[in-house]
């Protein structure tokens, strides 16, 4: 009798294809060949060089303290991989099994993975995006043409979204010494991602640094001088700003429009996979050999409803490609759900902020160590009576104390007796998100509702 099913053919002689050369790709290339694939591995990405992680981008590299090439992910092992770098993807054929590059060729695969991540969301007019001086953080490119401006000493920076990588910026920008105005269409920064009471003590951080932060603020134009160098910025007030660098942090657009018209469901909310990773079709039926992971994937969690979760986390991208690669080269039976509980972590202004869960599924909000005004806490949020999410500042400690709150679906209020506890009490309040349907700088988590088809594409509030 044969031992070898086509699950072991297919990790001996198999083709795989990883589009998207970047964190997930990476360590879905690395858990393949840890776990056995010793058939092809072709790795196309269309960023000209091998794989690079983004966190430092907007902290050490911003800083000074690294530069914008010594971010080169570590290996975990040999991958023994065929590299196309420096060429994108440019379409899929599902039914020839082959992925189009942007050099005309084609890529045969029997399995592939989309790990094609987001890119940053451009300023929406062009001549003014083309100004000398306006920057978008999403590539190592990017962080060192933007480091090398703020080493020249510009007299103000604007940067433009408070969200995490925004309110980043402008932490390094004070960190250089250098003058700084936040405007936010939102009424705090991070309101987007954890609600207002957490987003009232980043505001109050920021001022205390020195930032000029102006909430429900938003820009307007974007100005230059005969030279095409940026000028001055015009405010939804009637108030301009002198500035000459301006720093684009709209939140990301998911990779995607490679994918349209090939029957997948992708679109601008991301690619639609099961728990297991597969991709769905525009129907919603699920795909055999196509899997999704990172930044550009969204999946339905059972903790979270069964909502689809985008999720821009660096966590998630390890977590869900490594799930990804089993899959793909397990029998069904051996194949693993990926249901990471959603963690972040964000440093500025001296603060070290983390976060689990999903926050902006919170109704309510409660602090359960430290004290908000002291600036040293843990806060844990309510959705119908269970522990959905915390947010810790410098207690980073808890957070996986939260993390088992959140699996173990504990009542909320919290009734644990921790060690920290306010004097007062722990007392909910609301969260306080913003309505989900306006557009603040984009959480970086993304509720997208239950369809896994994007060809109706309808705005699923968090909370309804
Ligand atoms: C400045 C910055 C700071 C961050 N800080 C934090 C943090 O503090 N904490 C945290 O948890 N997360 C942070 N993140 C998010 C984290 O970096 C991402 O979650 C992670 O990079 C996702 O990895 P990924 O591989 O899914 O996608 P990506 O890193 O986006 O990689 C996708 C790759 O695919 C390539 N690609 C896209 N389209 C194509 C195509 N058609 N053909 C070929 N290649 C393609 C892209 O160019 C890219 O190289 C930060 C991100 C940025 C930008």
């Amino acid at each position: 009798m044969s031992v070898d099913g086509p699950a072991a053919t297919f990790r001996r002689r198999g083709r795989i294809v990883v589009v998207g050369a970047s964190l997930a790709g990476l360590r879905a290339a690395e858990t393949l060949r840890e776990e056995g694939f010793t058939g092809t591995l072709t790795m196309v990405g269309d960023e000209p060089r091998e794989p690079y992680d983004r966190p430092p981008l907007s902290k050490q590299v911003l800083l000074g303290k690294t530069p914008a090439d010594g971010t080169a992910l570590p290996r975990r092992r040999a991958i023994d991989a065929e590299w196309r770098l420096g060429v994108a993807a440019t379409g899929l054929d599902l039914t020839e099994k082959r992925v189009r590059l942007a050099d005309g060729q084609e890529v045969a695969f029997d399995r592939l993975l989309i790990a094609t991540g987001t890119r940053a969301r451009p300023w929406p007019r062009d001549a003014e995006a083309d100004l000398d001086g306006v920057f978008v953080l999403r590539t190592s490119d990017d962080a060192a043409r933007l480091d090398r401006r703020l080493a020249a000493g510009p007299r103000r920076v604007l940067v433009i979204g408070a969200g995490f990588t925004g309110s980043e910026v402008a932490s390094a920008c004070r960190e250089r010494g250098l003058e700084v105005t936040v405007a936010e269409r939102g009424p705090a920064p991070l309101v987007g991602a954890l609600g207002g009471v957490i987003g009232a003590v980043a505001a109050e951080l920021q001022r205390e640094h020195g930032v000029d932060l102006r909430c429900c603020i938003t820009v307007t134009a974007l100005e230059g001088d005969p030279a095409g160098r940026l000028r001055r910025a015009h405010l939804s007030d009637g108030t301009a700003l002198d500035v000459d660098v301006a720093v684009i942090a709209l939140g990301a657009m998911r990779n995607t429009e490679w994918l349209a018209g090939s029957g997948l469901g992708a679109g601008p909310r991301g690619v639609a996979c099961d728990a297991g990773c597969r991709a769905f079709d525009v129907h919603g039926i699920v795909t055999d050999d196509i899997f999704v992971a990172g930044d550009v994937a969204r999946s339905p969690h059972p903790l979270f409803g069964y909502q689809f979760l985008s999720l821009e986390h660096w966590g998630n991208a390890v977590a869900q490609a490594e799930v990804a690669a089993h899959n793909m080269i397990s029998a069904g039976p051996d194949r693993r759900p990926h249901l990471w509980v959603p963690a972040f972590w964000s440093a500025q202004f001296g603060v070290n902020i983390k976060s689990v869960g999903v926050p902006p599924m919170g109704e309510e909000i409660a602090v359960t160590q430290g004290s908000l005004a002291g600036r040293r806490f843990a806060a844990a949020y309510g959705f119908q009576g269970r522990v959905i999410a915390a947010v810790t500042f410098d207690h980073a400690r808890w957070i996986d104390f939260y993390r088992e709150r959140i699996e173990a679906a504990a009542p909320f209020p919290p009734d644990f007796t921790g060690v920290d506890r306010p004097p007062e009490g722990i007392r909910p309040v609301s969260a306080d998100f913003p309505d989900p349907a306006l557009p603040t700088h984009g959480p970086t988590v993304t509720l997208s509702g239950y369809s896994p088809s994007d060809r109706r594409l309808t705005f699923t509030p968090a909370r309804a």
